[in-house]
C-alpha cells in the first residue's frame, strides 16, 4: 500500500514547528505506517530530488523536526511494539512508538526502558534514537545510545542498512569510529538514515526507589551536596536534578505546597535505587552537612509517587514554554542552553554564566537540570528578534567558557538547527571532515534533515 503525500495547507501546519519556536511549512507530509513505505517514499524523493525530514512526536528543541525544505516524514504512524523478550530483556520496536507506552508495555516484564527524558510522555523512541537523549536516570543508566542493540535505517537511496552492535568482547578491527554502525545512527538527528525498527535493552525495575526532594537556604549548598553525593561511598543515587530559587518556586506550585521552605535558594531531586533499604539516614545527613534540614525534605516513596514527582520535574520546563507562548507570534521564543561540563565545575561554570548573562543586560535565566552530570538548563524568555539576538550573545559568550572548562555545547537535546552555528567551538577541523565524511558516505546529496548539525 502506498502513502499519499498530505499538501492540504492545514494538514501541514501542524508539522510546522517543534518545540524550539522555529517554523517552516514543509511542501508536503508523508506518514507512513509500514518500514515498506518508508521506502517507497525514500526512493520517490529520490527521483523527484526532494529532500525528507524525519518527525517523531517534534519536541525537538533544537529546530531538529521541522523541514527546512521539501518533505517531512512523520512516523508517529509506525508505533507498534513488536515484541518484549524478558529472557533477553530486549524490545523490538517500530519507532513512533512514545516511551511512555513502551514503559508500561515493559513494566509487566519487571522491565524498564533506561532512558527517561523528562518528555518521556510526549516522545518517540525513534526520536531519542536519534537525537540519543538522556534524562535524569543518565547518571546511573548513561543516554540512550548504550541502550541501542540493533537498528534497521532506510536510506535516502531507498535501501535498507541493518546495523547490529558487535557483541565481542574483544576487538581490534581498526578504527573504532567503523566498529559499530549503530553508533553512527545514533544521534545523527535523521541526517544519515531514517530508523524504522529498532532492537533496544531493558532493565529489571530496581526492587525499591525512593525520591527525595531537599531544600538547602543556599544555591552553593545545593550544588555542593550533588558532588559530594556522587563522591559517596555510602549513597548511590541513580539521579540528582537541581532547581535554582525560581524553578523550585514553579514545582513548589505545581505541588501546591507552599509551604516547602518558602525561603530555600535550591532544591535537589534524588533517587536513590539501592537493592536495600535506601540509606535514609545517610541522606539526611549529607543534606544537613550542607545547611539543609529533615523539615525541608520530601519523600516520594512507592510507583504512584515516584510519577507524581516526575510530573513535578516536568512542570519545570512546561513552565517555561507556557511563558513563551505569547511571544511565539512576534519572533520571540524560550531559548535554553544545553551545556556541560564535567560536574564538579557546574557551580563555577553556573557563576560564570550568569556573570556572562548580566553583562549582556540580559534577564537572569531560570535554571533547573542535571547537575549530577554537570547540565544545568539555563532558560530564557525572548520576546522578540532583538532579545534572541541578545540573549544568543550571551549564550555564545558562556559556551566559550563552558568548552574552556572541557564542556560540552549540546549535552542531550542534540544540535538540529539551533545549535550548528556553535559546533565549531567544539569540534575541530579534523573532527568537523570525519562528520562530513560520514554524511557523504550515507547521504551524498544532502536530501536527509538538511541543515541539521552540519
Ligand atoms: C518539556 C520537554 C522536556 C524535554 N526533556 C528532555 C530531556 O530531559 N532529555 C532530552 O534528551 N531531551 C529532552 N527534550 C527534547 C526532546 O523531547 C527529545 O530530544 C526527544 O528525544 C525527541 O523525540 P521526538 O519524538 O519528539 O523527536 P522529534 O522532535 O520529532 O525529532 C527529533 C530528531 O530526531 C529525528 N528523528 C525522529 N524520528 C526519527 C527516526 N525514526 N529516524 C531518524 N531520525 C528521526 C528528527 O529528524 C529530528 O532530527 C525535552 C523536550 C521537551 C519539550
Amino acid at each position: 500500500m502506498s502513502t499519499t503525500l498530505l499538501r492540504d495547507p492545514s494538514a501541514l501546519e501542524g508539522y510546522a514547528r517543534d518545540v524550539s519556536g522555529l517554523r517552516n511549512v514543509p511542501e508536503a507530509v508523508a506518514r507512513p505506517e509500514s518500514r515498506d513505505e518508508v521506502v517507497e517514499l525514500l526512493r520517490q524523493a529520490a527521483a523527484e530530488r526532494r529532500c525528507v525530514t524525519a518527525a517523531g512526536a517534534q519536541t525537538s528543541t533544537t529546530g531538529a523536526s521541522v523541514a527546512a525544505r521539501d518533505w517531512l516524514l512523520s512516523l508517529r504512524p509506525m508505533a507498534r511494539i513488536l515484541d518484549i523478550d524478558p529472557v533477553r530483556r530486549i524490545a523490538r520496536v517500530e519507532p513512533g512508538v512514545l516511551i511512555g507506552d513502551l514503559q508500561r508495555a515493559c513494566a509487566p516484564h519487571g522491565l524498564f526502558f533506561a532512558p527517561d527524558p523528562t518528555s518521556e510522555e510526549e516522545c518517540t523512541v525513534g526520536g531519542a534514537i536519534a537525537c540519543n537523549a538522556s534524562g535524569p536516570r543518565t547518571l546511573r543508566y548513561g543516554p540512550t545510545r548504550p541502550h541501542v542493540r540493533a537498528l534497521t535505517v532506510a536510506l535516502a537511496d531507498g535501501s535498507l542498512y541493518e546495523a547490529r552492535r558487535p557483541t565481542v568482547e574483544k576487538n581490534t578491527v581498526g578504527y573504532l569510529a567503523a566498529q559499530d554502525a549503530v553508533d553512527w545512527f545514533v544521534g545523527s538527528e535523521g541526517t544519515l538514515g531514517i530508523v524504522v525498527d529498532a532492537e533496544i535493552a531493558l532493565l529489571p525495575v530496581p526492587p525499591r526507589v525512593l525520591g527525595l526532594g531537599v531544600a538547602f537556604p543556599t544555591e552553593a549548598g545545593a550544588l555542593a551536596f550533588i558532588v559530594d553525593a556522587r563522591r559517596s561511598a555510602v549513597v548511590h543515587p541513580r539521579c540528582l536534578e537541581f532547581f535554582d530559587a525560581a524553578s523550585f518556586e514553579i514545582v513548589r506550585r505545581a505541588m501546591d505546597d507552599a509551604a516547602w521552605a518558602p525561603g530555600a535558594q535550591g532544591m535537589v531531586y534524588l533517587e536513590d535505587a539501592g537493592a536495600d533499604e535506601p540509606p535514609l539516614d545517610a541522606w539526611l545527613a549529607l543534606a544537613e552537612e550542607h545547611g539543609g534540614s529533615d523539615a525541608d525534605v520530601r519523600a516520594f516513596d512507592g510507583e504512584q509517587a515516584l510519577r507524581e514527582a516526575r510530573r513535578l520535574r516536568h512542570a519545570a520546563p512546561a513552565a517555561m514554554h507556557e511563558l513563551a507562548a505569547p511571544f511565539l507570534a512576534q519572533g520571540g521564543r524560550r531559548m535554553s542552553t544545553d551545556w556541560a561540563v564535567p560536574y564538579p565545575l557546574a557551580a563555577a561554570a553556573l557563576a560564570e554564566a550568569r556573570r556572562i548573562t548580566a553583562a549582556h543586560g540580559v534577564s537572569p535565566a531560570v535554571t533547573y537540570g542535571h547537575l549530577g552530570n554537570g547540565h544545568p538548563h539555563q532558560n530564557f524568555i525572548a520576546r522578540n528578534p532583538a532579545d534572541v539576538k541578545q540573549i544568543e550573545g550571551a549564550i555564545a559568550e558562556t559556551l566559550r567558557a563552558v568548552i574552556a572548562m572541557g564542556g560540552t555545547v549540546a549535552a542531550e537535546h542534540g544540535i538540529g538547527k539551533v545549535k550548528s552555528k556553535w559546533l565549531g567551538l567544539q569540534l575541530d577541523a579534523r573532527a568537523m571532515a570525519v562528520a562530513r565524511a560520514l554524511k557523504h558516505e550515507f547521504d551524498p546529496e544532502g536530501r536527509l534533515a538538511p541543515g541539521n548539525i552540519l
